[in-house]
């Protein structure tokens, strides 16, 4: 393969940063030439493509988000749009494009492969909701930032008696609050999968008060049916609670963070696995890891799909608040 490109899109997520790295070394080192595109699907449409050599991916993965930049580019869901992306990559004889990306992205991927360009993902999202991989780039830094303001906000929240509620990242998918109300030690986690009345969310407050604790920490997912500033206003509204209530959104926040160790090896592994594959003529679907083993999945099966959480998980979180 003469020359491939890749690109990040749509939410940037710590590892990103490593899989461009490791995509653009193992490329070189099987002597195909690689461009970085600029902005994601944004840059394919208007050919802001930068040559890759190997000095170009030193030194950045340390850094969260992605030194290519991201988009959302909406003209890219067009045919016209797309055509003019294929247009730029045969001018610069490219005959292959990595999209490091979540489900939006590999949405896009996949149009681009059925109008003849191969394609291939990387699975990346701090949202975890994507098929083809049990975790995704970018989780694991993203829930250890989330971890580390809740263990902040206990020992504020034990001064005071207070509790807090509080709203992390992840659009329609609660893995992010599941898992960090799971390490975090929430009194309940409130997701979009399995809506809690806010009602519940007082009574559990307000047992855990009785039972002596110092603190109450509530996960909100940011897709729940009840908010954080709903959930507020509700509680200010219930007499004997016990706790003092504040709320606390911790948004893009959870996003910048120095990629971990872990995120940096899922980001090269993958990476290095979608340009092998790529370069050895496979394409048409999403590099992720299952079961410790790099795989590959149709974007047939990723497409118009999200992964779940797991309902016993959600039992546990329960159990285990008491
Ligand atoms: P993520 O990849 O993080 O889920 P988005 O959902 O915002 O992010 O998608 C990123 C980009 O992928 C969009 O801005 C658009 O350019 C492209 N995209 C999303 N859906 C489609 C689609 N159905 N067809 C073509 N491109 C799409």
């Amino acid at each position: 393969m003469k020359a491939i490109a890749v690109l990040t899109s749509g939410g940037d997520a710590p590892g990103m940063n490593a899989a461009i790295r490791a995509i653009t070394r193992v490329a070189i080192d099987r002597g195909t030439q690689v461009f970085g595109v600029k902005r994601g699907y944004q840059g394919l449409m208007t050919g802001d493509f930068i040559p890759l050599g190997l000095r170009e991916v030193g030194g950045v993965m340390q850094y969260g988000g992605t030194f290519l930049g991201s988009a959302r580019a909406p003209e890219f869901k067009t045919p016209e749009g797309r055509k003019t992306a294929i247009k730029y990559l045969e001018a610069f004889d490219i005959n292959g494009v990595v999209v490091i990306g979540g489900n939006g992205s590999q949405t896009g991927a996949s149009a681009l492969n059925d109008m003849g360009m191969p394609t291939i993902g990387v699975a990346s999202t701090i949202d975890n909701d994507l098929i083809g991989s049990e975790i995704t780039i970018g989780v694991d830094t993203a829930l250890n930032i989330a971890l580390e303001a809740v263990d902040r906000l206990k020992v504020t929240a034990s001064s005071h008696r207070r509790a807090f509620l509080v709203e992390v990242m992840g659009r329609d998918c609660g893995y992010l609050a599941l898992m960090t109300g799971i390490s975090g030690g929430a009194e309940a986690v409130i997701i979009p999968e399995i809506p809690t009345p806010p009602q519940e969310v007082v009574e559990e407050l307000s047992a855990s008060y009785k039972r002596g604790k110092t603190n109450g920490i509530v996960i909100v997912a940011e897709g729940a049916k009840h908010g954080v500033n709903e959930l507020l206003a509700y509680c200010a509204e219930q007499p004997d609670i016990g706790f003092e209530i504040r709320a606390v959104t911790l948004g893009h926040v959870q996003r910048g963070g120095t990629p971990t160790a872990y995120d940096r090896l899922l980001g090269t592994r993958l990476g290095a696995n979608a340009v092998e594959r790529l370069i050895e003529g496979e394409h048409g679907g999403v590099v992720g890891m299952i079961k410790g083993e790099e795989t590959f999945t149709p974007y047939s099966e990723v497409v118009g799909r999200t992964k779940g959480v797991d309902p016993k998980l959600f039992a546990l979180a329960d159990v285990l608040a008491k």
